[in-house]
């Protein structure tokens, strides 16, 4: 088939690298290609969803972490490694994560010292964006042979118009306008990438309740520090009480948790990043992802893959494999929309 995809963040080249390894021939339309999209700007630790998942969100996060452990395995150039992630709480968790039964080695963390009283230690996937957005491009248009095509599309059926058999909606916060979707929603994030001065290893992750998520994600060449998480914001631009606010929160994580000499990092910064996370709210439910199979009109295959919200690095991978199969096969074999269930806890706000 000839299949166009619009969108190259995250959900649009790793949906093209697989339809290419099915034998499909794909152009992917876009008006931001690295480093300049949102998926540029994530974290990106592996960082599913919280609270009881749906199956088909469950079956993503395990799809896309056997990925992301392959590449760490095979392909270092890739940017991908395993790290060990310590996630604290000051507050008792009421639950272990849906997919930690999953984990080899996931470990529940007891007797930590003030002001931390739970948490849980896994060694996970850990993705230098920096690096993994320029290989999976690589990886599609030069390993692959897939296409890229520079521009901004007014309407999901100008593809059709150029003769391609099926469009791939992969545009994020794009899918607003594009699908006429009013439950897509900007949710701000901002992050700072610092020198890695204190040779961190260990990724920290603070999710107490009450304040705003903290975490040090550190990679050979830098350090990620963040975050915010700010809804309906559409001014993509980071300010300056936030990255201060964000380094001292950094600074204390990671002397809570005995980092000598923590005030040293963030000292000197690499770069302040600002994204629009493509949040899809319906109801009081949030990350409402769309992967979905549609006529945009009679012979007119629309597959939707967008409102990834906080984990669309997460979720890539298995998403990927589900978009695949609605192209091929039409179908999935169960529910297309299958939103999370009604006391779906609040995600991790990576
Ligand atoms: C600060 C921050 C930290 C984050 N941390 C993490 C994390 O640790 N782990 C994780 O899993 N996720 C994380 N996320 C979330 C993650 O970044 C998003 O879920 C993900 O990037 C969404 O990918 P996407 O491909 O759907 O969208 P995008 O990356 O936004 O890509 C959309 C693409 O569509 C194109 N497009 C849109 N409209 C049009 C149009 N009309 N015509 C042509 N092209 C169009 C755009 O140009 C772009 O190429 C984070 C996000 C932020 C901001």
């Amino acid at each position: 088939m000839h299949i166009a995809i619009v969108g190259a963040g995250v959900v649009g080249l790793t949906s093209g690298v697989r339809l290419r390894e099915l034998g499909h021939a794909v152009t992917i339309f876009a008006e931001r290609r690295t480093p300049e999209t949102t998926s540029d700007r994530a974290a990106a630790a592996f960082t599913p969803p919280r609270g009881p998942l749906a199956e088909r969100t469950l079956a993503w996060v395990r799809a896309s972490c056997r990925a992301f452990e392959e590449l760490a395995r095979t392909t270092p150039e890739s940017g991908v490694d395993l790290a060990l992630f310590r996630e604290l709480s000051t507050e008792p968790m009421h639950a272990l994560p849906a997919w930690a039964a999953d984990i080899q080695g996931f470990q529940r963390l007891t007797g930590l010292p003030p002001p931390h009283r739970d948490g849980w230690a896994a060694v996970l996937p850990r993705i230098d964006m920096t690096r993994y957005l320029p290989w999976l491009e690589r990886r599609f248009e030069h390993e692959l042979g897939g296409a890229f095509v520079s521009a901004r599309l007014l309407d999901l059926g100008e593809p059709f118009d150029e003769g391609f058999e099926l469009v791939v909606n992969a545009s994020g916060l794009g899918a607003r306008r594009l699908a006429r979707d009013e439950a897509v929603v900007p949710i701000r994030g901002q992050v700072l990438h610092v020198p890695n001065v204190l040779h961190l290893d260990t990724v920290l992750c603070d999710e107490s309740r009450g304040r705003p998520c903290t975490y040090v994600i550190p990679f050979p060449s830098h350090v990620v520090v963040g975050g915010t998480f700010e809804p309906d914001e559409w001014i993509e631009e980071c300010d300056e009480p936030a990255l201060a606010s964000m380094l001292d929160r950094a600074r204390e994580l990671l002397a809570q948790s005995g980092v000598q000499h923590s005030e040293r990092l963030g000292r000197q910064r690499l770069r302040a990043l600002a994204g629009l996370r493509p949040g899809r709210k319906i109801g009081a439910q949030e990350d409402c992802v769309r992967l979905e199979r549609v006529e945009l009109a009679p012979g007119r295959p629309l597959v939707h893959a967008y409102g990834h919200g906080r984990a669309g690095v997460t979720l890539s991978w298995g998403c990927a494999e589900d978009v695949a199969r609605l192209c091929t096969d039409g179908a999935l074999g169960g529910a297309h929309e299958d939103p999370p269930p009604a006391n779906h806890a609040r995600a991790r706000s990576a």
